[in-house]
């Protein structure tokens, strides 16, 4: 790409996090290249070319498999428009470039000079400049030196550039979790003070984010230090209130976080509604209760309960229904679960894995559920006789339950048909 680019007389680097991991000898997860050719001029240039983006507009080139970034020079312009009302100035589409009275970018496609571009990345690491012509890693603000350091120091002011952009506040903490890097004295400065203002960022952005956050294979490290440095709460207030009070919930999503990296590091599959069904668990589990006490039967006291607290996060994360739904099934099937004579038609049901697994999580935590978990480990053992003796057997069982769930019932403390 940087010859194409180059042979029709744009300059062009490869940038940001591949030049830095392949200094650090890791495997880029991407690559971005930053050029002088406007988005119509890269496009111009290849076959496979789309221009995308509305915030900043860029190039996806497909190359084989993989898809490239390419983004034209800009600079941070941080003079241009001041606009009134952060919410006014987020509809605001026919300029090019936008800040709200907060000082933060609503739109930023100002095309520059490469001191420019240098200018508007965030941590000197990421703003080395590799290019084809001579073999050279450009480096304009000291990003080798910290590289060697081990550190991220942001360009510039950190508190403005901040300021500029609350999201480099969870780059700041992802990628020191990622790298194992210190955050600079200076750039860690500003993030406890500041990260309320995650709370203006589009909770589209967020969610995205937030993959990046929980799904790289550092989630348990980069929840670490996004409660030390008190960001989670404006994450998901909700499970914070209750992660602080009740050790239990703490080591639930210490435990989610913890197997999430271990499938990521053993290369399986992972869900982020399975994660985050336990992220929002404590506080599923407060609604729950309140909602028992309320009177309510348990299956409407669950179903309102997923309702709020789905409903609630949302306004700061945006959770897309196809993560949302199988989380509200999860959260549900912990009560089906508990109905054992409905056995056979659950263990088929294409949530009943996940829900399984949530029932263990549960149980590695210290909840007792009364061999729950067990039971269904050796029910999807059996064959169709050990099934059905499994399930004779809890007839009785179940009959002998009918009793205690009166009792559970006006105590509201433990989840009915277990
Ligand atoms: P990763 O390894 O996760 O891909 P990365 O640093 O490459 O890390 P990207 O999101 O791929 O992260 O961004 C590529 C580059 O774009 C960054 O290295 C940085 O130079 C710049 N960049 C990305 N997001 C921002 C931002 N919010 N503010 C300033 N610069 C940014
Ligand atoms: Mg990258």
């Amino acid at each position: 790409m940087l010859y194409t680019l180059n042979d029709a007389g744009y300059q062009a680097f490869i940038v940001g996090g591949a030049v830095r991991d392949l200094l650090l000898e890791k495997t880029p997860k991407d690559f971005d290249v930053a050029t002088d050719a406007t988005p119509e001029q890269v496009k111009a240039e290849f076959r496979r070319a789309r221009i995308i983006g509305r915030r900043f507009r860029i190039v996806h080139v497909t190359m084989g498999r993989e898809i490239i970034e390419v983004s034209t020079f800009r600079s941070s312009n941080t003079d241009s428009l001041q606009i009134k009302g952060e919410r006014l100035a987020r509809n605001i589409r026919h300029i090019d470039s936008a800040h709200s009275n907060s000082g933060m970018i609503l739109r930023d496609n100002v095309y520059g000079t490469l001191e420019e571009d240098v200018d508007r990345r965030d941590f000197t690491v990421n703003a080395l400049y590799y290019t084809v012509q001579n073999f050279l890693v450009h480096d304009y603000v000291n990003g080798m030196e910290d590289l060697k350091q081990r550190q991220l120091k942001m360009i510039g002011d950190p508190e403005q550039r901040y300021r500029e952009d609350p999201v480099r506040i969870l780059r700041a903490l992802r990628l020191s979790a990622k790298l194992k890097f210190d955050i600079e004295a200076n750039t860690a400065a500003p993030i406890k003070p500041l990260a309320h203002l995650l709370e203006l960022i589009p909770a589209a952005r967020l969610f995205d984010e937030i993959l990046k956050l929980f799904f790289t294979g550092n989630s348990l490290e980069t929840y670490q230090s996004l409660c030390r440095h008190e960001v989670f709460k404006y994450l998901f207030p909700a499970s914070v209130a209750e992660v602080e009070t009740n050790p239990a919930a703490g080591k639930l999503l210490d435990l989610a976080f913890t197997s999430t990296d271990r499938r990521i590091a053993e290369l399986k599959s992972v869900n982020p509604a399975f994660l985050l069904a336990a992220i929002l668990w404590p506080a599923l589990q407060k609604e729950y209760h309140r909602n028992l006490s309320g009177k309510m039967p348990p299956m409407v006291a669950m179903h309102q309960a997923t309702q709020s607290v789905i409903s609630n996060q949302i306004n700061q994360i945006a959770i897309p229904k196809r993560f949302s739904i199988p989380m509200r099934e999860i959260w549900e099937f912990q009560l089906r679960l508990g109905k054992r004579r409905r056995a056979k038609a659950l263990v088929s049901h294409k949530r009943f894995r996940a829900a399984y697994d949530f029932v263990l999580l549960r149980e590695q935590t210290g909840e007792d559920l009364q061999g729950l978990g067990q039971w269904w480990t050796d029910f999807q053992a059996a064959d169709d006789e050990q099934r059905e003796q499994m399930l004779n057997g809890n007839r009785k069982g179940n009959q002998h339950s009918k009793s205690s769930k009166r009792r559970v019932k006006s105590s509201g403390k433990r989840e009915s048909g277990s």
